[in-house]
């Protein structure tokens, strides 16, 4: 079977693309690289069942030449801290068109080949939530004019061409809503939370937290992602087109605890916390409710948390010493 993978370049993409040829796929990725990084795919390019095209795929029609059985579009910035080059509020527009326009890209390829998609969408769809744990059926509480809505207003009209392909058309489109994920891969510099404290810690400068560190976040690890994306294509569920999943782990932490945990896993630095002003539009919690992916699809997170922290504080140790 072929796969197709937008912003397979990404953190998340890159071990999409691992997986799927792991699983016997023939991978073609999608990648301008806008925020993608070549180290995480180099080691790809000797498989002869992978290849990478440099293109934005917000440029053109997708060419038949890539059509596919299956189709994930990952391609996107993601990181929403505005003080770094490649996130989705230095790359806004980008952001914008690769959801809206890249996504019809993808689905009008899908619907002249009958494949399948499944779209990345995000827990940023719910906004600054008022509903805690976050359930599919939750409506949101979005910005539409505020700071992120350049990612989350792009999402939510992603989600939204989704549903018209599959209402219109009949394409086979799903959703998957990505709570926080981590790993190795992770760009160190895209100024999240964990790129930023691992690195900071592992350079002995001061880990910075934005506000007073109470919020909180759920991190997932990125092979449980994988597991959990690639469940929900090959839901042989007959609802399963246009079907929305939150895909997470809901074990919630403060953010001075996550802090506290890359200190205890980093014994030899010699950082100190350091508090700075709060982020504008920073949702305040967030945590996934994965009752409907477990029940339907059998999935649920099987990584602690510690055992992820440390394979990514090993991975970042790795990449930032090298030239
Ligand atoms: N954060 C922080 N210090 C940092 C980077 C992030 O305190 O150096 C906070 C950020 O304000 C947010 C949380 O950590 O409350 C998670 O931020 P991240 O950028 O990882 O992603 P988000 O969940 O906001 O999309």
């Amino acid at each position: 079977m072929r796969a197709l993978v937008t912003g397979g370049g990404g953190f998340i993409g890159s071990h999409l693309c691992r997986r799927l040829l792991a699983d016997g796929f023939t991978v073609t990725c999608l990648d301008n690289f806008a925020s993608g990084m070549r180290r995480n795919i180099a080691e790809l390019a000797e498989n002869p069942n992978f290849r990478l095209v440099e293109l934005d795929v917000t440029a053109a029609p997708l060419d038949d030449e890539f059509k596919a059985d299956r189709y994930f579009h990952l391609a996107s910035p993601a990181s929403p801290n505005p003080h770094t080059p490649r996130s989705y509020m230095a790359l806004p527009l980008e952001t914008a068109m690769v959801n809206s326009v890249g996504m019809r890209n993808v689905l009008d390829l899908a619907k002249r080949h009958a494949g399948r998609v499944l779209f990345a969408s995000t827990s940023e769809v719910y906004g600054d939530p008022l509903e805690h744990p976050q359930r599919e059926e939750y409506w949101g509480n979005v910005s539409s004019t505020g700071p992120r809505s350049c990612y989350d207003e792009a999402k939510r009209f992603g989600e939204a061409i989704c549903m018209i392909y599959v209402r219109k058309y009949g394409v086979d489109a799903r959703l998957i809503r990505i709570f926080n994920t981590y790993g190795p891969n992770m760009d160190p510099e895209d100024g999240r939370m964990l790129p930023n404290f691992i690195t900071q810690a592992l350079n002995n400068k001061p880990i910075t937290i934005y506000g007073d560190g109470r919020y909180t976040r759920s991190l997932c690890f990125v092979q449980d992602l994988v597991g959990g994306m690639l469940a929900i294509m090959e839901s042989p569920r007959s609802d399963a087109a246009g079907r929305v999943y939150n895909v997470g782990n809901p074990e919630e932490h403060t953010i001075l605890e996550y802090a506290k945990l890359v200190l205890e896993l980093i014994p030899s630095s010699r950082s100190e916390i350091v508090y700075e002003p709060p982020v504008p539009d920073d949702p305040s919690r967030r945590k996934p409710d994965i009752t409907r992916a477990q029940a339907e699809l059998g999935w649920q997170p099987s990584v602690p948390l510690r055992e992820g922290l440390q394979k990514t504080i090993d991975y970042f140790r790795e990449v930032t010493a090298s030239p």
